[in-house]
């Protein structure tokens, strides 16, 4: 009698006799079935007793259980957008919308709406396999054991965030849209113009000081 050989389905981990469709996860075990199965891993899960061994899923997976009323209201989610903390589907943002409701303020919506009708939260997808949502950066390299495992300054600056930078001053904005339109003859106009501006101001200070100068003369002849 040939002996029979065990395998663990690498989809659920399910150890049992060799065999072309996994007994627990249903998972067809030859190379389509797996590569399949790989195409759909990602970091959304669905919170399941009875298959709590499956690798978690892609956005658009999760958005199609939802679409087909496999992911309810209530059903337990986690993702990037729950910084993988469990929470149920009708507060998850990225699926609450495709269940019918507002992640933020619990509003009915439609499935294709793309914000919130009442309180304007937009409604956006997450479709990054690789982000679970717990870090903006992207994971350290991998090092040998025994070697230090403190970051080079290269790695600690090989980050994929953005850098946080200041907004531009609205200011030097409109000055530098002043100044590239245009014609030459609208600048050499433009110019004009501030330096009329310029005298004015100082012909407005000769004024004061002359009016102030006239009022002390005028007080001082009077009280002689
Ligand atoms: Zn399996
Ligand atoms: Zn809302």
């Amino acid at each position: 009698m040939a002996k029979q050989r065990i395998l663990v389905c690498p989809v659920c981990g399910e150890t049992q006799q060799e065999t072309s469709v996994c007994k627990s996860c249903d998972n067809s075990l030859d190379t389509d079935g797996l590569l399949y199965a790989e195409g759909s891993i990602g970091p959304w899960s669905i919170r399941d007793p009875k298959s709590p061994f499956l690798p978690g899923m892609t956005y658009d997976h999760l958005a199609e259980l939802a679409r087909r009323g496999e992911v309810e209201l209530h059903t337990i989610l986690r993702g990037p957008t729950t910084r993988q903390l469990w929470k149920v589907a009708r507060r998850v943002p990225g699926i609450a919308h495709i269940l019918g409701r507002c992640h933020s303020c619990g509003e009915h919506v439609a499935a294709q709406d793309r914000s919130c009708g009442a309180c304007k939260t937009p409604f956006l997808t997450y479709r990054d396999r690789n982000n679970f949502g717990v870090d903006l950066t992207v994971p350290s390299e991998g090092k040998v054991e025994g070697m230090s495992s403190f970051l080079s300054d290269s790695s600690i600056l090989d980050t994929q965030s953005t850098p946080l930078t200041l907004p531009p001053r609205q200011e030097s904005e409109n000055k530098n849209a002043e100044e590239n339109t245009g014609s030459p003859p609208f600048h050499a106009l433009q110019r004009k113009n501030k330096q009329d501006g310029r005298t004015i101001r100082i012909l407005a200070v000769v004024l004061t000081i002359c009016v102030v100068a006239l009022g002390t003369t005028i007080y001082m002849l009077m009280n002689r």
